[in-house]
């Protein structure tokens, strides 16, 4: 064999290098899509619109021939990296009282495909059923979601607008939390839907759901599984007054001013509220965020409240 010159066996080290560099590219190269919940929009067939949330319209779909809800975003609601980044950890909750997240497809417009509820939002459902349901089926409402709660506090996990809007009802009184998560991300826009209107105030880039949000996190702008609490006192309410909005004799600006200077909703009397319902709505609203139970203590008392 002729012995290589020094320049020549260089020459062929760095082409080895190089192709190896390229071959190794190839093997790794990012195929398609970041997240494996990613998926093609095309995949997806829309059918009727179910309703309108803060978020965008959402649409009953077929995907994989499943019925599903698909759930569209309204442009500039949040930015689409940062969703995905939550749809990541939405992906892993998995509880028989929470809403699976089963895809995301982030081309704007953004969707997120989730199991279809046939009864929709829970507060429609009660707001048609004034005087039609038992205090003992309020109860299994509120202990059922006290339940998804409940998980979603053992994984450290916060849900930020947690109220009868964002509760769906599915087939033989089974009720599941949505929706969790997706506070965190959305943006104030200056085309907020009307109902986003209704519901939410703006404070500095973020939006907030004024009569469901605990007023320490409103103060500092920072949320814990704490004011969930809080908003889940409020969700009682809905519960027990078939849907009425909170504080309905009050402006805005006064909640923003009674609340946290311990003003307290009363025990509603048209339609009658039980007293340990009340008890439980009157925890939730403890000043001292220390105070207020968990929601494990929450689907235990629930449990023990007769109906
Ligand atoms: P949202 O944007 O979550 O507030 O949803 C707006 C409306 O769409 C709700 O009030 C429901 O009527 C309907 N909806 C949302 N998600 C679902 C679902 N998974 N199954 C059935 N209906 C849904």
């Amino acid at each position: 064999m002729m012995p290589m010159s020094g320049e020549l066996s260089l020459v062929l080290t760095l082409g080895v290098m190089v192709g190896m560099a390229i071959l190794l590219g190839f093997l790794f190269r990012p195929t398609g899509s970041a997240d494996p919940c990613e998926m093609n929009c095309r995949a997806i067939k829309l059918g009727k619109k179910l309703g309108e949330g803060s978020f965008g319209v959402v649409y009953q779909g077929l995907y994989n021939n499943t019925p599903v809800a698909v759930k569209t975003l309204r442009r500039g609601t949040m930015d689409p990296r940062d969703f995905l980044k939550e749809a990541q950890i939405m992906k892993t909750m998995e509880h028989p009282n929470l809403i699976r997240l089963l895809a995301v497809c982030t081309e704007e417009p953004i969707y997120i495909i989730t199991e279809l509820m046939k009864n929709g939002s829970l507060l429609d459902y009660l707001k048609v059923r004034v005087g039609r349901l038992r205090l003992y089926d309020q109860i299994e409402m509120a202990a059922q979601v006290a339940s998804g709660m409940a998980y979603l506090e053992m994984k450290n996990y916060i849900h930020r607008d947690l109220a009868a809007r964002n509760v769906l009802v599915g087939e033989n009184n089974v009720y599941k939390v949505a929706d969790f998560g997706l506070a965190r991300v959305l943006q104030a826009t200056p085309m907020l839907s009307n109902q986003t209107k209704m519901y939410y105030i703006s404070v500095g880039k973020a939006i907030f759901p004024l009569r469901w949000t605990a007023p320490e996190a409103i103060a500092n702008e920072r949320f814990t599984i704490k004011c969930d609490v809080w908003s889940f006192g409020i969700l009682l309410y809905e519960i027990m007054t078939f849907g009425e909005i909170p504080y309905p004799n009050m402006t805005d600006s006064q909640v923003k001013q009674m609340v946290p200077n311990g003003y307290r909703m009363p025990c509603p009397v048209d339609p009658y509220c039980s007293k340990d319902m009340y008890k439980i709505m009157l925890d939730c609203w403890k000043e001292n965020k220390y105070d207020r139970p968990t929601f494990k203590a929450l689907k235990m008392r629930l449990r023990d409240v007769s109906g």
